[in-house]
């Protein structure tokens, strides 16, 4: 939880939700495909703007779904005050189209849309680790499979320790000006956390969920269509606490 006593801090959140969605084959961006009647982009949006401190907030959408009054975002209760802007080819393209967009503050949070339950108590963690001084901030979990790293031929090189390993998920938080300067290098990374990390930057993991899962496949989403069913309140289509 966000300790209420401690200074403030303004956190900018930049939800990516430019993807194709081309793995789960419903014939339209991931972030806008219906989740008990709602676009997962709809359940994120939600979560977000109950962030305490949440001063900024930027959607990136894909270029033809920039319009929050079109049909795609029908279900997608934007604040206000929130920013839409175009998405790129890559990731990595997008979360930079969204952080130019997310003004001055001191945090800032990069969101998968498509991680689309994520429980507020992990943006949370994340916000409060970076509050109290991480450069940035990640959640994870434990590892249950042990895991192997292999060569071009599948020959096992190695097992690591399993109880060093964490999967990582989103929201990935960091101080502003670290994320910039990472996202101003140029290097390539496979996520925010690994840019920061090259900047030599020290990042922490804390606590995630299992709720913040990707949403992939079509059993992704069925998945998270039993969890909303599954908790009272779920017939409103709104994310339960
Ligand atoms: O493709 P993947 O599921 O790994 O994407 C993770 C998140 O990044 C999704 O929310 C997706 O919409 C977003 N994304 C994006 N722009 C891209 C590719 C992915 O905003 N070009």
């Amino acid at each position: 939880m966000i300790d209420a006593d401690a200074a403030p801090c303004s956190v900018g959140v930049v939800v990516v939700a430019a993807g194709s969605g081309t793995r789960l084959g419903a014939g339209r961006p991931k972030a806008f495909v219906a989740l008990r009647g709602r676009p997962l982009l709809g359940y994120a949006v939600d979560t977000v703007a109950r962030l305490p401190h949440l001063a900024s907030l930027v959607v990136v959408a894909p270029p033809d779904h920039t319009d929050p009054a079109g049909p795609s975002w029908a279900g997608v209760d934007l604040p206000p005050d929130a920013v839409v802007v175009a998405g790129g080819a890559s990731r990595t393209d997008s979360v930079a189209a969204g952080l130019a967009a997310v003004g001055d503050v001191d945090v800032v949070l990069v969101h998968d849309a498509a991680r689309c339950l994520t429980p507020l108590a992990v943006f949370e963690r994340v916000v409060e680790a970076v509050r109290t001084g991480a450069a940035g901030a990640v959640p994870g979990i434990a590892l249950v499979d042990t895991v192997k790293t292999v060569d071009a031929h599948g020959m096992i090189t190695g097992t690591p320790d399993r109880a060093s390993l964490r999967a990582v998920q989103t929201p990935q938080g960091f101080a502003r000006d670290v994320l910039v300067s990472a996202y101003e290098s140029g290097l390539g990374a496979t996520d925010d956390a690994a840019l920061v990390e090259l900047g030599g930057h020290h990042v922490v993991v804390v606590e995630g969920d299992p709720l913040a899962f990707k949403v992939t496949s079509r059993d992704d989403l069925e998945h998270a269509e039993r969890v909303l069913a599954q908790h009272a309140g779920a017939a409103s289509g709104r994310l339960p606490d």
